[in-house]
């Protein structure tokens, strides 16, 4: 990455923490050299942040090239669209420039401030998905033929057997439970399922159903 950003000098660099599909933290030290070496801007997707213990936001005060960008959606609040940007007051101001007036509606705002009032609650559901997610990735891994990844994420990205995973997915959406088919996208996904991590009965119902896969 360093040497694409020697050779192409981008103006702007987007690094997801966690990452989506893998749901990997990128090592920490390695971001700090590409924020360093970057002459543009970096902005960090911290998407699925409510589910790590890692953050770029307290390196905001140290770089002004850096931004770091949130979801309400990953918390379960998709629907309210909202997500925000947080950098250097010079940079939020011209991107105030080019921002469609009364892009986030009242009534998001609103929603918005009420969910942050009970973070307690968020919390207390983010803390469970993480527990799950512990549950889930043993299990997976105790599975002949699967290859789960440790996640930071609210899913978990797993290797099936060399050319099963479409059957595998078609199968266990036909028992009634959708995950994602990211082997389609190929090169290193060749062979890659994605499970987001549910409530526990439904977290039981996706093992159950690749236990039973064809
Ligand atoms: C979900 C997601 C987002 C943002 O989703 P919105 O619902 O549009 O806020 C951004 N980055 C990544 C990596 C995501 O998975």
């Amino acid at each position: 990455m360093l040497a694409a950003i020697e050779r192409h000098q981008p103006a702007v660099i987007f690094l997801a923490y966690p990452n989506n599909p893998t749901g990997n933290l990128f090592s920490a030290t390695a971001i700090l050299e590409i924020i360093k070496a970057a002459n543009g801007l970096v902005v960090i997707d911290e998407a699925y942040a409510p589910f790590a213990d890692a953050s770029f936001i307290n390196a905001l005060d140290h770089y002004d090239n850096l931004l770091v960008m949130r979801t309400v959606s990953k918390l379960g609040l998709a629907g309210l669209r909202l997500g925000y940007l947080i950098g250097h007051p010079l940079i939020i101001e011209q991107l105030h420039k080019i921002r469609l007036p009364y892009n986030i509606n009242s009534l998001t705002q609103l929603s918005a401030d009420f969910a942050l009032s009970n973070k307690a609650l968020f919390d207390r559901q983010t803390q469970a998905i993480c527990a799950e997610r512990a549950v889930v990735l043993k299990q997976l891994n105790e599975l002949p033929g699967i290859t789960a990844y440790p996640s930071a994420a609210n899913f978990i990205l797993f290797r099936t057997p060399k050319g099963k995973a479409t059957d595998i997915f078609m199968s266990i959406k036909q028992q009634g439970v959708l995950i994602k088919n990211m082997s389609a996208q190929g090169g290193l996904l060749s062979d890659c399922l994605r499970v987001t991590i549910g409530k526990p009965e439904e977290n039981k119902a996706f093992l159950t159903a690749l236990m039973n896969a064809k």
